[in-house]
């Protein structure tokens, strides 16, 4: 069978792990009327995918002014390392990222999380030019024109209207606030990145529909939290399509889904009012996915973790969702090994995971971050303790997934095609988000191309990804 490399299970969610860094996109070819080079900048993303639409506004406009963007660290004139500092191990990965750009190119400036630790990252790299910290895209900006001045010319600042991004064509993060009203215990990012500021509806859908018109066919809304989106604004109006739109949730997500894209909601917390986004997935207006970081199940433990919408009775949530929207399907992340997390605890937390079958789930071993409420918790769980529980809770999930799967066989589905090669197509499920989520493998397929909307029956399945067979390409 076609497939490529699967971690033993789904990939926790990648707003608590750091990605691998990557070198931003090649420049698009252009027709070059300046006898100036440009300057070049390198690009070293790190982190979420809120960290990665960073990174996409701060290439944005450097490309605006006519910067160009080199594929590798010879190239560029000086790189920009975007940083993750959530965890005490996506610092260290931050601190040698740094650590290879200043010796492959020498030219160094630091930005994004881990920028509020200035101090520290001088101490391992006194040769850096310049640290800012999250989203202080003006001073990045400043910091370069400071290294490599820009080139003005007329001819080379011209960018596509929606902007320049690292996603695949097809599809795209659409971020809709910054920071954090929360302050779970085990989370510095309110500390990091501040309190909740979302942007406008009017700003967001004008983005949206940019990305749109550009050939992206799913839009991924990310934030810290979602479901409360507009809660600072006082679900503020402003102007979309010559009507007033509410900066509110529900409203967002309805005008998100007029525009003919896949929606796809990240970050969910089970508060009441996201129960009206669940009438729009029956009716296919917006992708049958939730993306819930539930974290544990034990009332005990979610207090603990300070968690927002601690006191929801979850299960019968979920099970009144699965009502409304039999196909809906849910991801989420735990935390195993919290301070004093009892054995009872962590068999509650089991039976709630049978009970709810979640789709795809993620599983981290409780990790102590500098500067979290809860390393002043009692109550440590042995490491051994903790390693012995993340195995118990992956074995059940992996069951439940291979159950869940298994049940697509026979079906015809819609396909997103990621990728094409010589041995076939690979793409996404309506339930698959990517990178974190499954994959549908279409084995030798050579008539779809990445981006194709296409319809395909299920032929087999395992634990983690589907294997179909195409029965209409949706191409235009
Ligand atoms: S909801 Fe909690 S875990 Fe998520 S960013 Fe906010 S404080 Fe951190």
């Amino acid at each position: 069978m076609h497939r490529r490399y699967k971690p033993p299970m789904p990939n926790p969610t990648v707003v608590t792990r750091p990605r691998k860094s990557r070198a931003a996109t090649p420049a698009p070819a252009r027709t070059r009327r300046s006898k100036a080079k440009p300057p070049k900048v390198g690009f070293v993303s790190l982190g979420c995918p809120k960290a990665l639409v960073d990174s996409e506004r701060i290439i944005t406009r450097l490309r605006s002014e006519g910067y160009e963007i080199a594929p590798d660290y010879q190239g560029a004139d000086v790189v920009v390392v975007n940083t993750c500092g959530f965890l005490n191990s996506a610092k260290e990965e931050s601190l040698e990222a740094i650590g290879e750009a200043m010796a492959e190119n020498g030219r160094v400036i630091v930005t994004g999380c881990m920028g509020v630790e200035k101090g520290r990252i001088m101490a391992a790299h006194p040769g850096v030019l310049a640290v800012t910290g999250p989203h202080q895209y003006e001073e990045v900006v400043e910091a370069v024109h400071d290294a490599v001045p820009p080139l003005h010319d007329p001819y080379v600042d011209l960018v596509p209207a929606e902007g320049l991004r690292l996603t695949p064509r097809h599809y795209a993060y659409l971020k809709i606030s910054e920071g954090c009203k929360n302050r779970c215990a085990f989370c510095i990012i309110p500390s990091l990145r501040g309190d909740l500021v979302s942007r406008p509806a009017a700003a967001v859908m004008h983005e949206a529909e940019r990305l749109v018109a550009a050939g992206v066919k799913e839009l991924l809304v990310i934030s810290q939290d979602t479901s409360a989106y507009g809660i600072d604004l006082k679900y503020a109006e402003s102007k979309w399509r010559g009507a007033p739109l509410r900066a509110r949730f529900l409203d967002l997500v309805q005008a998100l889904g007029s525009l003919g894209a896949w929606v796809r909601l990240h970050y969910v917390y089970p508060y009441p009012h996201v129960d009206g986004v669940i009438p729009l997935m029956a009716e296919g207006r917006i992708l049958p996915y939730l993306d819930i970081p539930f974290q544990h199940a034990s009332p005990k433990v979610l207090r603990a973790m300070r968690r927002p919408a601690a006191k929801e009775r979850t299960l019968e949530r979920i099970r009144r969702w699965r009502q409304i929207c039999p196909d809906l399907a849910i991801r989420s992340t735990f935390i195993v090994g919290f301070p004093d997390e009892t054995e009872e605890d962590f068999a509650l937390l089991l039976d709630w995971l049978k009970e709810a079958r979640l789709n795809r789930v993620g599983c981290f071993k409780y990790e102590a971050v500098d500067g979290a409420a809860a390393n002043a918790l009692p109550g440590a769980v042995p490491e051994k303790v903790k390693e012995e529980r993340w195995h118990r809770f992956m074995a059940m999930q992996q069951q439940v997934s291979r159950d869940l799967l298994s049940e697509k066989k026979g079906r015809t589905i819609y396909v997103l095609i990621d990728e094409v090669d010589d041995k076939g197509a690979m793409g996404r499920s309506p339930w698959d988000a990517p990178e974190i989520d499954g994959s549908v493998f279409l084995d030798g397929e050579g008539r779809v191309r990445p981006g194709d909307l296409v319809r395909a029956r299920v032929v087999e399945a395992d634990e983690y990804d589907l294997w179909a067979e195409l029965r209409q390409n949706g191409r235009a």
